[in-house]
């Protein structure tokens, strides 16, 4: 994977610590899994991880997890109307 920052070194896996403040406090999550360029030394958070991190905190703090899931349900009624129907 290429840095997206100097576009010059690669990213190297590696393990750094998250902040994250959750209400008043600051929670502290060592070892994250995380990229870290060879050449200008940027760091960026495994996606996925974030992902389910960020779902993990909505839980823990009772927040519902935003995922709107309404458009993924099939229709279940036809949407097709014929508005040419009352003019006979
Ligand atoms: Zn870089």
């Amino acid at each position: 994977m290429d840095c997206h920052h100097c576009r010059i070194g690669k990213f190297q896996p590696t393990k750094i610590a998250y902040y994250s403040p959750i209400n008043e406090h600051l929670m502290v999550i060592p070892n994250v899994p995380a990229y870290q360029c060879d050449v200008c030394g940027i760091t960026d958070y495994d996606e996925i991880f974030m992902l389910r991190l960020h779902y993990l905190i909505d839980k823990l703090t009772g927040k519902e997890p935003d995922l709107s899931m309404d458009e993924w349900q099939p229709r279940t009624e036809p949407t097709h109307q014929w508005p040419s129907e009352r003019s006979r």
